[in-house]
């Protein structure tokens, strides 16, 4: 056991992910999150994570000054059978060993060969049953390069799982996560908790949080913001105390922020307000019928992605020219010139209408400008105005949108999933408040 893994400070690790794609930004990678996320919940840092292409100079360098740093090192990708994966031989001659043919593990991708394909295992194959001297084999159950664990005098060791991210995660949870877990021994963990919210700019939220965590600071927990075009998540991490503390002190300040942004948090973790709105849909015995001009689709694209939304979502219309808001939604043609396409009127009259044409109880409507061209001085790109219809109850909300043509329409399906959400939710909270 070297000195480092015995002492109690946490144990940090380096990542290294190698391939030239990564470098090139063909592939993105992926693996190098996945690490993090799965190393966090065992109370282990990544300290550092560095990408190398493949190159045998750069990978022993690589990994040679994370180990100057950390006690231990994870590798992915290289293990191939290809003249491109050098991790095995850059990495065993860095700790002087020997490249060994592994009997065993010949004997059983040949086994596999024949199995699987009918045919004898190409000579290429060959390369990956060669392990460094001494190092110790860590099976793979979901294809045929083994990953492998080459430790030093010093107990400084190195992993090397595959690239292929299927194989890398299940040879990681199968194999060395439970390996690394032993050897750390961690008492304690890194946990995060996320809180989503929309509809509101970031530094709004900002100014609103810090107003407040000025008197709680001391509970240690980092809050991150997370801007997307979904909304901004607020994440929250503690780290280096043991798992019931971390959970208790994520609890609490989920609930301090609850309490001060509570209006606009829609959900946990990767909720998705889609989600969320058809359950309350649900719960209430609404049904939902959709209008949409500039969004094309987008809106009842997000209902219907989620499995299980047909006793929701009854279907929609997409009303992209001007006749087919008139003939199919019922939208006047007095409406449609005197106010536009884009206007109040025109919207409320889309919601309606879409409740009407599908026999929905609840209708939504979109109608907008995503640009980049057919703004103007009065109507920008980015002016878009969403309607809700629960049981011929109609609001109309007017939203002044940022971003590109993509960014836009994103937006304003986001806010009218959002604008259906907060008013069932105060219609669910009216009968409280007067009690
Ligand atoms: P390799 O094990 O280097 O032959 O990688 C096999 C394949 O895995 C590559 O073609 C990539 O598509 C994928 N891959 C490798 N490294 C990563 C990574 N860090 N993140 C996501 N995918 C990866
Ligand atoms: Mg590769």
């Amino acid at each position: 056991m070297s000195a480092l893994a015995n002492s109690n400070r946490a144990t940090t690790v380096e990542v290294i992910t190698i391939g030239d794609e990564l470098l090139l930004g063909f592939t993105i990678d992926t693996n190098a999150a996945h690490l993090a996320r799965a190393l966090a919940s065992i109370g282990v840092h990544i300290a550092r994570r560095t990408t190398v292409g493949d190159n045998a100079a750069a990978i022993a360098r690589a990994v040679a000054e994370a180990l100057e740093r950390s006690q231990g090192v994870i590798t992915t990708g290289g293990l191939g059978p290809t003249s491109d994966d050098l991790t095995k031989p850059a990495i065993a001659s860095l700790f002087g060993r020997e490249m060994i043919l592994d009997e065993a593990h010949l004997a059983w991708m040949e086994e596999r060969w024949r199995r699987r394909f009918n045919r004898p295992l190409p000579t290429t194959n060959r390369a990956q049953a060669m392990l460094p001297a001494g190092a110790v084999k860590l099976d793979n159950h979901h294809g045929s390069a083994p990953g492998i664990w080459l430790e030093d005098e010093r107990g400084r060791w190195v992993a090397m799982l595959p690239g292929v991210p299927r194989e890398m995660r299940g040879m990681l949870a199968d194999t060395l996560l439970p390996r690394v877990q032993a050897r750390v021994a961690a008492s304690t963990v890194v946990r995060s908790l996320t809180i989503r919210t929309t509809g509101v700019a970031e530094s709004l939220l900002a100014e609103r949080i810090e107003r407040t965590e000025s008197e709680t600071g001391s509970l240690n927990v980092v809050l991150a913001y997370l801007p997307s075009i979904s909304g901004v998540d607020l994440r929250l991490t503690v780290r280096d105390v043991p798992p019931q503390a971390a959970d208790q002190a994520l609890t609490e300040a989920a609930a301090r922020l609850r309490r001060t942004v509570g209006e606009w948090i829609y959900g946990e973790g990767d909720d998705d307000l889609a989600a969320i709105v058809l359950d309350l849909c649900r719960s209430r015995g609404l049904t939902i019928g959709v209008a949409e001009s500039c969004t094309g689709g987008l809106l009842g694209a997000r209902l219907t992605a989620i499995s299980g939304s047909s006793d929701v979502v009854l279907g929609g219309v997409i009303a992209y020219h001007n006749d087919v808001k008139g003939s199919r939604l019922g939208v006047d043609e007095r409406a449609l010139r005197e106010h536009g396409a884009v206007s109040e009127e025109v919207v409320r009259q889309m919601a309606r209408g879409a409740r009407e044409a599908t026999g929905a109880r609840v209708g939504l409507s979109i109608t907008g400008i995503a640009g980049p061209t057919g703004g103007t001085p009065e109507k920008p790109v980015g002016t878009v105005w969403i309607g809700t219809d629960i049981d011929g109850e109609v609001e109309a909300r007017l939203l002044r949108l940022w971003g590109d043509r993509y960014e836009i329409r994103e937006r304003a399906a986001q806010w009218t999933l959002e604008f259906l959400r907060s008013r069932l939710t105060e219609v669910a909270a009216l009968p409280e408040r007067q009690a």
